[in-house]
């Protein structure tokens, strides 16, 4: 499939991976928008949050375990974000469900 995140989820587009499990992986963006900024993919092909269902619902849950975990490990519980741009109107760009982590600097209140 020609899907930039399912390439890096089968490893043939490197990564700068700061964790990996069955069910997801967290790898640092390309083009961080804060000190800390890191994408967390589920390892199965969703392409946003419409395709959520009652299906795959359990790895977006795990992502969300993956976030707090994280957010200790990178030293952001003063505060952090996690946020899944959907669709064209929210400047998706990659149509693979994934979970921006940002945080490491005080954030604004943008939508
Ligand atoms: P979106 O705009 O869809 O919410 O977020 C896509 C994000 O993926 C962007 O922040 C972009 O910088 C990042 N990105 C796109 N391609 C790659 C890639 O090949 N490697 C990494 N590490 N990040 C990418
Ligand atoms: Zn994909």
């Amino acid at each position: 499939m020609d899907c930039v995140f399912c390439k890096i989820i089968s490893g043939e587009i490197p990564s700068k991976k700061v964790y990996e499990d069955e069910k997801v992986v967290a790898f640092y963006d390309l083009e961080p928008q804060a000190p800390v900024h890191v994408l967390i993919v589920p390892k199965i092909h969703i392409e946003s949050v419409l395709g959520v269902d009652e299906t795959n619902s359990a790895y977006i849950a795990h992502v969300f375990e993956v976030a707090a975990k994280l957010a200790v490990e990178l030293g952001l519980t003063d505060g952090f974000r996690v946020v899944a741009n959907t669709g064209d109107n929210a400047g998706q760009t990659v149509k693979h469900i994934h979970f921006h982590l940002i945080g490491g600097r005080k954030l604004g209140r943008e939508a």
